[in-house]
């Protein structure tokens, strides 16, 4: 048996094909919606990010602005920075790339954000309306991990989902989303007594440690959903060869580049599960996808639409005939 692949460039796709109707119907009124990025310093994986997101932004037309304070910028100047921000009408998202320099109050800085302009859901008013099931501006990778599910047709209601992970920019929200679903959630952490235990009862597995392949291929039930969020670059030859001892494609291709991007879940888990995401290629393009929703919905809900996309997407099954 091998596991359905969930492809993320797929239903990135699908997502940007809606948003442009949404996103026209706003140039319509002469309004178009605008992406403020900040990045300070000069991490290259930042650099990175911030410059496919803005390349997103492009794509789809909507405006952005790249901010590039140096380095050693204060707590002070950003939040200045952010505050012209947050008083400027054509934008509607604010994203502050992290991490921050270590010499910066990064939480004072992502409290400082107008949470209408969120578009990142880091600021505690989006996370609280999160656990109230209020609507709001809910993060990326998880909302984007939603969006797999759902326009997959695997079923959540009644599932056992584990998520493995409790930061509070992946695994709380992801926990929240999935709770409101009607999943029944647990959630696993370094200090988790039987983690390859837990993982074994789930449906539905969401991985985002940041431990390259440790979920191993028996951990998972078989015909379980696992989405994979981990993101990890490994350059040791050794682990690469362990990783991808069944995968002589992907063994050649690290000995070629010097190194490859691997997921939390083992490669071998293809062949247990039901149905996966890969990495990369999985959870990574939704996560830009929904920055961009989040900016088009901050839009038309701070530009006073009279119908703000909440409505529901055309492409998404929302039940399926089997649990998993
Ligand atoms: P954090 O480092 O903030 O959190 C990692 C979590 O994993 C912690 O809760 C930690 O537990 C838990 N953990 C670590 N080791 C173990 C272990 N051995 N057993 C059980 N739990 C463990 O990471 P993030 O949430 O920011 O990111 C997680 C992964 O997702 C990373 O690989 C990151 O690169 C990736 N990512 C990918 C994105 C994408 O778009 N594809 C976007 C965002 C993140 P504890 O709390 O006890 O320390």
């Amino acid at each position: 048996m091998s596991a359905q692949i969930l492809n993320g460039n797929k239903f990135r796709d699908q997502i940007y094909a809606e948003l442009r109707y949404h996103i026209s119907a706003l140039l319509a009124r002469g309004i178009r919606p605008g992406l403020a990025t900040v990045l300070v310093g000069e991490n290259p994986a930042s650099k990175m990010y911030v410059a496919s997101k803005i390349a997103a932004c492009e794509l789809l037309g909507l405006k952005s602005w790249n901010h590039t304070p140096i380095a050693s910028s204060t707590t002070e100047e950003l939040l200045g920075l952010i505050d012209s921000l947050n008083k400027n009408k054509q934008i509607d998202g604010i994203l502050v790339q992290l991490p921050l320099p270590p010499h910066v109050d990064s939480k004072r800085i992502l409290e400082s954000v107008n949470p209408a302009k969120d578009v990142d859901g880091f600021h505690p008013t989006n996370l609280g309306r999160l656990v109230t099931g209020q609507p709001g501006l809910v993060a990326c990778t998880p909302s984007g991990v939603m969006e797999i599910l759902l326009r997959s047709g695997i079923k959540i209601e009644g599932a056992n989902a584990v998520v493995v992970g409790r930061s509070d920019i992946v695994g709380k929200p992801m926990a929240l989303l999935l709770l409101h679903a009607n999943a029944t959630v647990t959630v696993c952490h370094s200090k988790t007594r039987d983690l390859p235990g837990t993982i074994r009862g789930a449906d539905i597995v969401v991985a985002a440690m940041g431990r390259p392949g440790m979920i191993a291929a028996d951990w998972i039930k078989p015909g379980a959903t696992v989405i994979d969020v981990g993101t990890t670059r490994v350059t040791d030859a050794a682990q690469a060869e362990s990783l991808f001892v069944n995968f002589p494609e992907r063994l050649a291709k690290f000995r070629e580049k010097g190194f490859a991007v691997v997921g939390d879940v083992h490669p071998d888990a293809v062949q247990v599960a039901g149905a996966i995401t890969p990495v990369p290629g999985g959870v990574g393009p939704l996560t830009i996808a929904m920055l961009m929703s989040n900016t088009v919905k901050a839009a038309e809900l701070g530009r006073g639409t009279p119908k703000p996309y909440v409505e529901e997407y055309p492409t998404r099954k929302r039940s399926s005939p089997a649990i998993n």
